[in-house]
């Protein structure tokens, strides 16, 4: 708790609005899901998406794994286990109304919170421009999965400072790609979550996408509408929403502009 503690106080936290104003109010916006697996964000966030799209978002996914690891089926190799993953997760995807899904293609289970990985995630939010992203909670405590650590961090190093700061990863401008600021990032799974979206009238659709994934999901559609509603409902009195951990970013302060070379003088004057 202690590192958690830290970040906090480092973090560029909540200069905006205050966690209970809803993101969006204004207008639809743009958001990326950034996640390791097929089937992590319909469970995750499904019912957020897919409010999300109702209202004219622009929401596009990126997978840092397919998956290729989850099964007990011998006979499947890792290739045919990724391209069946692959599908479904479109498949979930259109259901949602994903405007595009990116495989980032890393081996399952092997993933690292590296500097490259963070580069590909800096490079992708440069080129689409998110206002919003969901990730996991890469410092959740408790038992997690290593792949959801690690991409939890490597985006939250990447939103922040990263993707904002055009001297990281300098190539992306020479590809004609300028710096970008994330305002919001919600994380998913995570144990102190402060903001909740009501997905009440999209919980059908979160179920038809995660129904998708039939190499995942065990039981008959009916059992695993009513265990994940009875999850939903048992954990929020009823109500039935998605909750996340919200990190709102304020701009920097710094001049978007280097400020002209200063003479010597006006230099020693300052100091
Ligand atoms: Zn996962």
């Amino acid at each position: 708790m202690a590192v958690l503690d830290r970040l906090r106080n480092l973090w560029p936290l909540s200069n905006g609005p205050a966690p209970s104003e809803e993101i969006g109010k204004d207008g639809p916006l743009t958001a990326m899901v950034i996640v390791a697996h097929p089937d992590d964000a319909e469970f995750l966030c499904g019912g957020t998406v897919a409010k999300w799209c109702a209202q004219g978002w622009t929401v596009y996914y990126v997978l840092a794994t397919s998956g290729d690891k989850g099964t007990h089926d011998e006979a499947l190799s890792q290739q045919e286990l990724a391209a069946l993953r692959e599908q479904e997760q479109r498949e979930a995807c259109e259901v949602l109304g994903v405007k595009r899904v990116i495989f980032l293609g890393h081996p399952d289970g092997y993933l690292q919170p590296s500097i490259e990985l963070r580069g590909e995630v800096v490079r992708l939010l440069r080129q689409y421009r998110p206002d919003v992203v969901i990730t996991w909670d890469g410092f959740r405590a408790g038992f997690n999965h290593a792949d959801h650590r690690a991409v939890g961090i490597a985006v939250r190093d990447a939103v922040y400072p990263a993707v904002r700061d055009h001297l990281y990863y300098p190539q992306d401008r020479e590809e004609g790609l300028d710096a970008h600021q994330v305002n919001e990032m919600l994380l998913a799974g995570a144990e102190d979550a402060d903001y909740q979206v009501d997905i009440g009238a999209h919980v059908d659709t979160k179920m038809e996408a995660i129904l998708c994934h039939r190499s995942q999901i065990g039981g008959t559609p009916e059992e695993v509408k009513k265990r994940w509603m009875d999850r939903m409902q048992a954990s929020q009195r009823g109500r039935i929403v998605e909750s996340f951990k919200r990190v709102t970013i304020r701009r920097s302060n710094r001049p978007q502009q280097p400020p002209e070379k200063k003479t010597e003088q006006s230099t020693s004057a300052q100091s």
